[in-house]
């Protein structure tokens, strides 16, 4: 049975405006139109791109567009605004319009056309296929006005530009999952911990989420109250999916633990789902009169969409629902992960990623195995867990941070590699990788960075996606990848300081 709380992207909708103007006439207007149309529908019927795409009537005067932009910012389900000029659309008539949209704006910069018909070209041609020009003036007046905005070169039938549009419509639909988005904390931030720390007053200014506190006794309330029917149905469903150790299973000596972690589950999801929320932290120093730190629970969770981050960690939580919202349908998954321990064989290091429990099974492919083992931190029972290793691929790691006067993302693009050796005693779910460009390059970046421990590990989405989100929430992202050098990230830690200090204004 489906509790999934990821959205349906093909309900998610985003406009196709094409603009023009009057002085062409009926006639050019008319196959604007029509060509308009066919890419727009192009685009739609691509399996690259995962949301509805609805072409609007072409635009030829100032009123209509900002008429245009007002009803794309009051439509919920419109998550992004595609724009291309076939023709030239004198662009003072989209200052009202680009300064009202409040939407994602992609600029496709395309034609209707592949080839020059060279042999047959007269001025109605000249007259009719434009954008080289028309989109210039538009891009002109989108860079004068400072609007946020992806741009896309090139034919619809090219892959690469279905592709580009396909992560930035997933992009946009994360942001506005993130911007409707309530996050449930369960106790604090961890006690002294700098890092996971933020302004969430800022955080609801900036990207949407409203984050907020509630008793853990609230949730260990919800747990007592768990029906017993639904702690057998739910067991069952374990077992089923699960390769549960002999110990938990029905009639060993610790299946009572087994119950309870299901317990937890169905009181964590009747709280979430009771409240609205599609995210949420918990701690391991505040758990009341919770008898195990939830691990199965939350593993579930996040499989199911949840957004979640350990020690109070919000802005992780929000990281990870935004990842699971992007990566709908993609293979590959989206989890908490928190950077361990090294092997640092020179020129063949790695990092191996795990959390004391909290690890999303939606990076396997594998049949998790489900076992119980003591915890040391925390003072309470040994909690349930899934243990599973993550399926090798590429991915990217991504941290959000508060820079006292602004938030910055930080993503490392990684390669998940399979486990060099097996694991045996090692009781949580684990990820292997190798960062991208290397490991001393891309450490020394993040230390630089931001120096977060916790972030979401992606292998649904990878950075591109995560460049749109920052570009859409107007917020500075540090990229360390196969291109990266130190000495130019830390040129580039240094100039954006700047430049975010300015861009923002006072
Ligand atoms: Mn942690």
């Amino acid at each position: 049975m489906s509790r999934s709380i990821v959205p349906d992207l093909a309900r998610r909708v985003v406009w196709f405006v094409t603009g023009s103007q009057g002085l062409y006439g009926e006639e050019t207007l008319r196959q604007v139109a029509e060509q308009s149309r066919r890419i727009a529908d192009e685009l739609g019927a691509s399996s690259d791109v995962p949301v509805t795409v609805v072409w609007r009537p072409v635009l030829t005067d100032t009123d209509a567009i900002r008429r245009m932009a007002l009803e794309a910012n009051a439509d919920d389900d419109v998550v992004g605004v595609i724009a291309w000029m076939h023709t030239f659309s004198p662009a003072k008539m989209w200052i009202a319009g680009l300064d009202a949209l409040r939407k994602p704006l992609l600029h496709l910069h395309t034609q209707a056309n592949v080839e020059l018909p060279w042999s047959e070209i007269d001025f109605d041609f000249m007259n009719l296929n434009q954008a080289a020009h028309g989109d210039r003036e538009f891009g002109y007046i989108q860079a004068r006005l400072g609007v946020a905005r992806t741009t896309v070169v090139g034919h619809v039938s090219d892959p690469r530009v279905t592709a580009r549009v396909g992560t930035w419509a997933r992009a946009a639909c994360g942001w506005a999952a993130v911007r409707s988005l309530k996050l449930a904390r369960f106790g604090d931030n961890m006690r002294y911990v700098a890092v996971t720390e933020g302004d969430k007053t800022e955080a609801e200014l900036r990207f949407g989420v409203s984050v907020n506190t509630w008793a853990v006794n609230e949730l260990a309330e919800a747990v007592d109250g768990a029906a017993d029917a639904d702690v057998d149905a739910l067991v069952a469903e374990y077992e089923e999916l699960y390769d549960v150790v002999p110990e938990l299973r029905a009639g060993g000596d610790r299946h009572e633990s087994l119950r309870y972690g299901a317990r937890i589950e169905l009181g964590l999801r009747s709280f979430l789902e009771a409240g609205g929320f599609g995210a949420f932290t918990t701690t391991f120093e505040d758990l009341g009169a919770l008898r195990q730190l939830p691990g199965l629970a939350v593993q579930r969770l996040m499989a199911d969409g949840y957004g979640f981050g350990a020690e109070g960690d919000w802005k992780t939580a929000v990281l990870v629902r935004a990842a699971k919202v992007m990566g709908a349908g993609l293979p590959g998954g989206a989890s908490l992960m928190e950077d361990y321990t090294y092997d640092l064989v020179p020129g063949d290091e790695k990092i191996l990623g795990a959390h004391m429990l909290e690890v999303c099974p939606t990076l396997t492919t594998q049949r998790p195995r489900l076992e119980i083992h003591p915890l040391g931190i925390g003072g309470r029972e040994d909690p349930v867990r899934l243990v599973f290793d993550a399926d090798p691929g590429e991915g990217v790691v991504v941290a959000l941070s508060d820079m006292r006067e602004r938030f910055r993302l930080t993503a490392n693009v990684v390669d998940v590699i399979p486990l060099p050796e097996p694991l045996p005693k090692l009781p949580v779910a684990r990820a292997v990788w190798k960062p991208r460009p290397d490991f001393a390059t891309s450490a020394a970046a993040w230390l630089t960075a931001v120096g977060a421990h916790h972030t979401v590990l992606s292998t649904a989405v990878g950075a591109a996606a995560f460049e749109d989100f920052a570009e859409m929430a107007r917020t500075e992202l540090l990229l360390i990848d196969e291109g990266t050098t130190l000495r130019g990230f830390r040129n580039e830690v240094r100039w954006n300081a700047a430049y975010y200090r300015l861009a923002q204004g006072l």
